[in-house]
């Protein structure tokens, strides 16, 4: 019989939530999409802070995660936020240009929050909450910050021109002006044409089975592969390239098939549904032996302080974006995050921008 122990990486898995004031920022959540559930709630990043590095339009709201820090009293409440841009023309093979992170993190006592723990038992609507737009204009669309205002009401804000043109196709257009109370209440249409869909991100650690495993034969790791790619892949660039699927088809011996991507597979197949690795200060799970970060690869943060693996973001969050679109669509492989090593106070105690590393799944395995 064999022992399982916690290997010491968290493992994030997505929940649908009724209950969507504890995703708001005094509730201090981990979550995917929606809008972002500010922890400084000033000030926040820019506009030109999110815009994808590729096309510039802004990038859509991926996920935060919760990850204080015990070594440091700056670093009582911490939470990393990821954004990504939604153009499927942007989402290239290893280049990680369509994807911004920022940190930011608060001491026990600061300018926001109670000192308290919140109440997570029933919320209390009467009173009011600590929130980012009591301090600043937030885009109706996107809920960053939104220092543009429509020009005919006034009323309504925005991030950028893209999101005032989104808002007025969308809808503005109709209660501008003709409603004067409504201006800048947010609609839920955004969340079908430009938001992810909302979920609590759960946090559970990954508990790892002793014992070998038996050693597959080659025809059986062939057919695995196959059946990984074609998963996760279905509707997705690799193998809506013909070439690609012949390309597999073709691979002479399962030999030839990335070491890295089978151990890839043999750890995620512990807790299959798993969107998210977090294991500050160590390794991430890569899908493929090309393309991995060297020291050099990864850009000092401004402080001077080295930069180090904090979480990865794995492909099956795809699946809960529902972004496919035949023949192009959003995907990684793994988005591995790294932070500054000493979780350095920010610039004017805001958002300090992290760096990500995107690997994708290798379409060339065969090896010559
Ligand atoms: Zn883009
Ligand atoms: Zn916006
Ligand atoms: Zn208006
Ligand atoms: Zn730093």
């Amino acid at each position: 019989m064999s022992a399982s122990t916690m290997s010491g990486v968290e493992l994030g898995f997505v929940e649908a939530i009724d209950e969507k004031w504890k995703l708001l920022s005094h509730y201090f959540p981990s979550k995917v999409g929606g809008r972002p559930a500010w922890l400084v709630l000033n000030p926040l990043p820019t506009a030109d802070d999110i815009r994808c590095g590729i096309c510039g339009k802004p990038c859509t709201f991926l996920l935060q995660i919760y990850a204080p820090l015990d070594e440091h009293e700056r670093c009582f409440h911490r939470t990393i936020f990821l954004f990504v841009c939604r153009d499927p023309h942007c989402s290239k093979a290893n280049d990680s240009r369509n994807v911004k992170a920022f940190r930011c993190q608060l001491g026990k006592i600061n300018d926001f929050y109670s000192s308290e723990p919140p109440d997570e038992s029933c919320f209390d609507s009467t009173v009011s909450h600590p929130k980012a737009d009591d301090h600043q204009p937030l885009c109706r669309v996107c809920g960053c910050s939104g220092p543009k205002t429509c020009a005919r009401c006034h009323r309504a804000a925005y991030c950028s021109k893209e999101h005032q043109t989104l808002d007025w196709k969308t809808g503005h257009k109709r209660v501008c002006s003709a409603d004067p109370e409504g201006g800048n209440s947010t609609s839920s249409s955004y969340s079908v044409t430009y938001l992810f869909p909302e979920y609590e991100l759960v946090m559970e650690e990954e508990v790892e089975l002793g014992g070998e495993e038996p050693e597959k034969s080659e025809a059986e790791k062939m057919r695995e592969y196959k059946e990984y790619l074609t998963a996760f892949q279905e509707k997705g660039s690799l193998l809506a390239d013909e070439d690609a699927s012949n390309d597999l088809d073709k691979m002479a011996t399962a030999t030839d098939i990335d070491r890295e991507f089978r151990k890839f597979k043999k750890r995620v197949n512990l807790e299959p549904n798993q969107v998210l690795r977090y294991q500050r200060g160590c390794e991430p799970l890569w899908v493929s032996a090309d393309h991995i970060p060297s020291a050099d690869d990864l850009p000092k943060c401004s402080c001077g302080g080295e930069r180090k693996f904090e979480f990865q973001v794995m492909p099956q969050l795809l699946y809960h974006l529902k972004v496919d679109d035949v023949g192009a669509s959003l995907d990684w492989g793994v988005l591995a995050v790294y932070t500054c090593s000493e979780s350095c106070q920010p610039h004017n105690d805001g958002y300090q921008q992290e760096f990500v590393w995107k690997q994708d799944f290798s379409t060339d395995t065969k090896k010559t």
